[in-house]
């Protein structure tokens, strides 16, 4: 970690307190700031909040006192989550009040290497290939994840020395409050979707996401999906060198895919069939990790070993197990019917789809073409079953079978299924009318798995 002395003795706001934003007030506290906290939920139902108390941090919660911004505040280090429309960042803008979020604070006092990621999709099974191909062939761990995948940079960034690298990943609104932040290595995986409630339109979405970029020199690499002209021309932005990744063959210069092998400049790496994690989306994640660790000097050797093992990020088309012939995936991540288009369209062998969830009031139809073609057999349950079950008989499923809840239909999907098919969790719908969240789903579909098969978990990526 470097000793900055930038925010000795300075009054800084930290608004809104999710696990980043208490890391970040920590580590203001230790750089010698006088930090205030502020935060919507009440102190006694925040166990953050009465963490910071004790180290003897100023917290304000319960609300947002937009009359707090009267005090003379050099910083704002605002959570990500919260939108420039709120009226405490309104106010700070109307003061001139710098703004940066927390993984801006953890470039500034990061010792080591920094690689960034961002993009729509992909970003958590980029940034966990880029970390296990780096660390793959080291006796001592070289890299550490950090950032949107769920560990606060500013976290990580205190116990990277310099010969280690922080590999992190960065979402569109993380990315809008950085000033100084230069990936070495920057990656972006693919632009789709935009946050339009929040960032209100595409071009404001596309321009937070190049924000990655902004302050790359001629020394540092931006690795960016070749496959779309969209992000061809992006690519331009960068001052460093661009390094393409192509699954569709469109440049050379970088690594792609041709005659079904992984090529990085032209040196063959491994065929594609290797790759242990589904799909023509994980080609193009796989790609984007290659070049970053070809780049970082990682051995062939250590990056086939990594494809060939990597069984997935936990409930994102994770493989849990084979057991008689079945594969089983876990995609609990699937919360909505694109996630379970991109699932279903990862797999060649006919599938056993389990799905159900939270009822948010639109249909499934979208999914029947698919269906039709790579499901076999359906369980439902939850509040989405009768739905899902109107699109199942429209793509000509003959097996549905309606239970009432995901135990049940973990069992009666084994029970239907046959050697060389897939069972698959991929509800296309929230967790939340019987579950917490939807890790809390896709925990039990495994250990429910685990259970009826006899076997234990075989990777926790
Ligand atoms: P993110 O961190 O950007 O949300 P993840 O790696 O967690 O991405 O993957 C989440 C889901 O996004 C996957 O289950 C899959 O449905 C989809 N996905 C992942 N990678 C890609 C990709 N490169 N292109 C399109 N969709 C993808």
């Amino acid at each position: 970690m470097k000793e900055i002395t930038t925010y000795q003795n300075k009054k800084i706001l930290v608004l809104g307190l999710a696990k980043s934003g208490l890391h970040a007030a920590l580590l203001l506290h230790k750089l010698g700031a006088f930090v205030t906290v502020n935060d919507r939920q009440p102190l006694d139902e925040s166990p953050h909040a009465q963490q910071l108390v004790e180290a003897g941090i100023r917290v304000i919660s319960g609300s947002h006192p937009v009359e707090l911004l009267d005090e003379d505040f050099s910083l704002m280090v605002k959570n990500p989550g919260i939108p420039y429309t709120n009226p405490m960042v309104q106010r700070a803008q109307e003061l001139h009040l710098p703004i940066i979020t927390e993984p801006e604070l953890a470039y500034e006092i990061l010792s080591g290497e920094l690689i960034g990621i961002t993009g729509s999709n992909g970003k958590t099974t980029t940034t966990t290939l880029i970390e296990l191909m780096l660390n793959q062939d080291q006796t001592t761990t070289k890299a550490f994840v950090a950032g949107n995948i769920g560990i606060p940079a500013t976290e990580v960034a205190q116990k990277i020395t310099p010969d280690q690298t922080m590999v992190t990943e960065l979402s569109s609104f993380q990315l809008l409050g950085i000033t100084s932040l230069r990936p070495h290595i920057a990656v972006l995986t693919n632009i789709y979707e935009a946050h339009l409630d929040y960032h209100g339109n595409r071009h404001n979405y596309v321009e937070a996401k190049m924000n990655l970029i902004k302050n790359q020199t001629a020394t540092d690499y931006f690795v960016v999906n070749w496959d779309s002209n969209e992000w061809q021309r992006l690519s331009q932005r960068t001052k460093g060198q661009v390094v393409p990744f192509s699954r569709l063959g469109k440049s050379k210069a970088g690594s792609y895919v041709q005659d079904g092998q992984i090529y990085f400049r032209g040196e063959v790496i491994c065929p594609v069939a290797i790759i242990k994690i589904p799909g023509q989306h994980n080609v193009e994640n796989a790609l984007a990790a290659v070049a970053v660790a070809k780049l970082k000097g990682v051995s062939n050797q250590a990056i086939r070993e990594v494809l060939r093992t990597f069984a997935g990020v936990r409930h994102r088309i994770q493989f849990v197990e084979e057991w008689q012939g079945r594969r089983f995936y876990n995609d609990s991540k699937a919360t909505n019917i694109e996630a379970t288009t991109v699932a279903l369209q990862s797999f060649d062998q006919p599938l056993v789809l389990i799905a159900g969830g939270l009822d948010r009031g639109f249909t499934f139809e979208a999914l029947a073409p698919l269906m039709r073609q790579h499901v076999r057999a359906l369980v439902l349950y939850g509040k989405t079953s009768d739905l899902m079950k109107a699109a199942g008989t429209a793509a000509g499923i003959k097996e549905i079978v309606q239970v009432s809840d995901l135990v049940a239909a973990t069992k009666q999907a084994v029970a239907l299924s046959r050697p060389n098919e897939v069972v698959l969790l991929s509800p296309a719908a929230a967790s939340w009318d019987q579950f917490k969240t939807f890790e809390q789903r896709g925990d039990l579909f495994i250990k429910t798995v685990t259970q009826l098969t006899g076997k234990t978990e075989e990777t926790e990526a």
